[in-house]
């Protein structure tokens, strides 16, 4: 439940009302993102608590939380959030421009792909160094030598890089790491969401491969609930019946986060069309349909790529991809 004070409400006037909820058994916190003052309140409320809470002093309202995901909702928090990756903004209408091989391979490879993604004006980089793969015989990626590699990349060219955690005996590996990426297939590891949160970095959240927006959005609250709240959303395609593609990239996924939520949400192209020649199209939709961010992949030779070779894009292909999706950002805002 939530409780709206008086606007004139003096601080000392909120702690007294919060230690008088503290001994019906309620716990309070204040909700420092909606514009009046406003508590939440946790804890068996019955009938005869309800009618004490709405006499208490200063307290003009009384509202049920609408949504099982409390956090994440835009009900505790109205405006869109902005969440801090590196020297890089993402959401209210800051936009993240990623791009980066499936897996890093080689300091070669990396550094190539890193240079022109650069190059290209992307502002951030990726690249997995764990990789979940559907074989167990296929390329399981380079581990933390990958990420060390990755860190250096990125602090050279002063760009933050984000990879692909996939337990939780990898967290302490990642300190370099700008942003852990939580892949679909772990969407709903619970374990690994809860300690994330204990964590003050932000998270790329991929929806699961079959997962409603309501258990993504529940996911996120896991990770919010612990305390992190820098959590970026990330829709990369789900399953249908379609064959054409590799996924369905869920274009309402977007107009459905901006409803119900305020944290930022970026669209992969490249896992939602597993060709690279549908990459544009789709990217420049998501851009359209107002996405927060982009995250593409690219390799300098993707005939030879470990992994996700059919979907990377070419170097001169990102490059004229990111030109245009600048371009389309930047159209979108004069709307
Ligand atoms: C990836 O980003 O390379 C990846 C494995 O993504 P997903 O979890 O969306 O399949
Ligand atoms: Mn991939």
């Amino acid at each position: 439940m939530i409780i709206t004070l008086n606007p004139l409400t003096k601080k000392i006037e909120v702690e007294q009302i919060c230690s008088q909820l503290k001994h019906l058994e309620i716990e309070v916190n204040e909700l420092p993102h909606r514009p009046d003052i406003s508590l939440l309140l946790y804890g068996v409320i019955t009938e005869d608590k309800l009618e004490i809470i709405r006499r208490l002093p200063r307290v003009v309202r009384t509202e049920k939380i609408q949504m099982p995901y409390h956090r994440a909702s835009k009900q505790l928090h109205p405006e869109a959030s902005i969440i801090q990756v590196g020297n890089v903004k993402v959401g209210g209408g800051h936009f993240a421009m990623i791009g980066g091989p499936c897996s890093i391979e080689s300091p070669m490879q990396l550094q190539e792909t890193a240079n022109y993604v650069h190059a290209a004006g992307a502002n951030m980089i990726r690249g997995g160094a764990f990789k979940p793969r559907t074989s167990p015989y296929s390329f399981q990626g380079m581990g933390q030598s990958g990420l060390e590699l990755l860190s250096e990349v990125g602090e050279d060219l002063g760009m933050p890089v984000v990879s692909e955690v996939m337990s939780i005996d990898q967290i302490d590996l990642f300190d370099n790491v700008d942003m852990f990426q939580v892949g679909a297939r772990n969407m709903q590891n619970f374990d690994l969401l809860k300690e994330l949160g204990k964590t003050s970095k932000p998270i790329l959240l991929k929806r699961g491969l079959s997962a409603t927006i309501q258990e993504w959005l529940m996911s996120a609250e896991y990770i919010m609930s612990e305390g992190n709240e820098h959590v970026i959303l990330c829709e990369r395609g789900i399953r249908t019946f379609e064959t054409m593609t590799r996924n369905t990239q869920d274009i309402s996924a977007i107009a459905a986060i901006k409803k119900l939520s305020h944290l930022p949400i970026v669209i992969d192209p490249s896992h939602a069309a597993g060709k690279r020649d549908m990459i544009e199209s789709l990217a420049l939709a998501a851009v359209a349909a107002g996405a927060d961010g982009l995250i593409i992949e690219t390799h300098p030779h993707p005939e030879e790529a470990v992994s996700d070779g059919e979907q990377s894009l070419y170097p001169d292909q990102f490059t004229a991809l990111t030109e245009k999706v600048w371009k389309l950002h930047q159209f979108m805002k004069t709307l």
